[in-house]
């Protein structure tokens, strides 16, 4: 282990820091993961390492997490505690926007670094908190080689329709398009699909990530050709806390009518709206699925009612569909919802095997369904720690005078 390059992964939500540890040989094998949660309030810490290793949680002292920069030193502290010797070589970082140009991982130099600061007011809530990550790992490892992984990047191959709005032509050269996000995620699947189900791969695939934020990808051949977010990460499905799809016009509504600024209009959509807005309870469906209330059912039959609507539409732009994967929290973990989303779905394919589904097995459709209905559990942390160690083997390449290699 003392000679293996280490990876250090970072990304870096509001209020969250999401870290892991990867050692990068032959290929990434995660030594840690962890997450520092309530950063500024009552920060707390989990962790695990690796197999056989009693996962670890406690709450910090406010000191311990004020701000992002606290709490990475409290994540390294704790990675160095269990993994004195380890040198981390690369550090690869969750980035919310990689605007229109960005298709893949980029080495971080100042100018990217520019470039991403610049599209900071296209994701205001995700963007900042991304670069105060960048900023404080590079503080942290001065001589590793920094890494962004973009949640746009795998829907850089959207067919133009699915990428832009129907505004005067300029609004899209200044970059207002469907840029689409759980990227990192998406990748993943599409690797695991083509590694246990290349047949299915090749085929149309639409993906349902349903965690806290939550949206769907209509995949052709393993690439995005549609998503249900858009310019931000407030289209599309309801999410914990924010409205997925609305008409724009509450918006002049909220603002001309009920007096509301534009910043407390964002904070509504962002923060009280979603499975809280609609439960009253809470933006946790294990909380709704138990609460039984009637407002709990009702945000729980929206939620599901706009699934199966933009299913629908995906499949269409796909032509047809062949395989329906759940992942995220929600999509991993809960029978209920996938059970209430595939339920008289057999018009589109879909026949769902109710024990397989109770069982939590990887295929959850029949022998029989047209459709394949699989989980597959996301891992956005081991995309970004192949995309650091990706970044360090064409260093290496180039070092030893292969000059064929991709600078990202
Ligand atoms: P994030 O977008 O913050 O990464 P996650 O992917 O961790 O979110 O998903 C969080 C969501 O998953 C929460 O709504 C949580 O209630 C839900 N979830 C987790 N486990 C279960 C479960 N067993 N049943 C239903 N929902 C679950």
């Amino acid at each position: 282990m003392t000679n293996t390059p280490v990876a250090l992964t970072l990304n870096a939500g509001s209020s969250s820091l999401k870290f892991g540890l990867f050692s990068i040989g032959a290929t990434p094998v995660a030594m840690a993961v962890g997450l520092v949660d309530s950063i500024g309030r009552t920060p707390t810490l989990k962790a695990s390492f690796g197999a056989g290793m009693p996962p670890l949680g406690r709450d910090l002292t406010p000191a311990e997490a004020s701000d992002h920069k606290s709490a990475l030193a409290t994540a390294l502290a704790l990675l160095r505690q269990h993994f004195p010797e380890a040198q981390v070589a690369v550090v690869g970082h969750r980035v919310v926007h990689g605007g229109p140009s960005y298709d893949g991982p980029m080495r971080l130099t100042p100018q990217v670094m520019a470039e991403l600061r610049r599209l900071s007011p296209f994701a205001p809530i995700h963007q900042p908190h991304n670069l105060a990550g960048i900023d404080a790992a590079v503080a942290a490892f001065p001589d590793a080689v920094q890494v962004a992984c973009f949640d746009t990047a795998f829907h850089r191959s959207h067919p133009w329709v699915n990428d832009t709005f129907a505004l005067p032509r300029d609004y899209y050269d200044k970059g207002v398009r469907r840029y689409g996000f759980h990227g990192l995620s998406y990748d993943y699947i599409s690797g695991e699909l083509n590694r246990t189900a290349p047949l299915i791969h090749a085929g149309r695939v639409i993906v349902a990530h349903l965690g806290n934020g939550a949206s769907m990808c209509a995949m052709l051949g393993g690439r995005s050709v549609a998503s249900t977010m858009g310019f931000t990460a407030l289209d599309g499905l309801p999410m914990g806390t924010r409205t997925g799809q609305i008409d724009p016009g509450v918006i002049f509504y909220l603002v001309q009518q009920e007096g509301m600024t534009i910043d407390e209009v964002r904070d509504l959509f962002y923060t009280r709206s979603g499975l809280l807005g609609l439960s009253g309870l809470s933006n946790d469906m294990r909380a709704l699925e138990a609460a039984g209330s009637t407002q709990a059912n009702e945000a729980i039959d929206y939620f599901v009612f706009r699934i199966r609507r933009e299913l629908g539409g995906l499949a269409a732009a796909l032509g047809g569909l062949d395989a329906l994967v759940f992942c995220g929290g929600i999509g991993e973990n809960s029978r209920l919802i996938r059970e209430r989303v595939c339920e008289g779905m057999g018009w589109i394919g879909l026949d769902l095997d109710r024990a397989r589904n109770a069982a939590g097995d990887t295929v959850i459709s029949t022998d029989m369904s047209r459709a394949r209905v699989m989980v597959i559990p996301t891992n956005e942390e081991l995309v970004i720690a192949r995309a650091a160690k990706k970044v360090v083997d064409a260093d290496s390449a180039c070092a030893a005078g292969r000059p064929n290699v991709r600078n990202t």
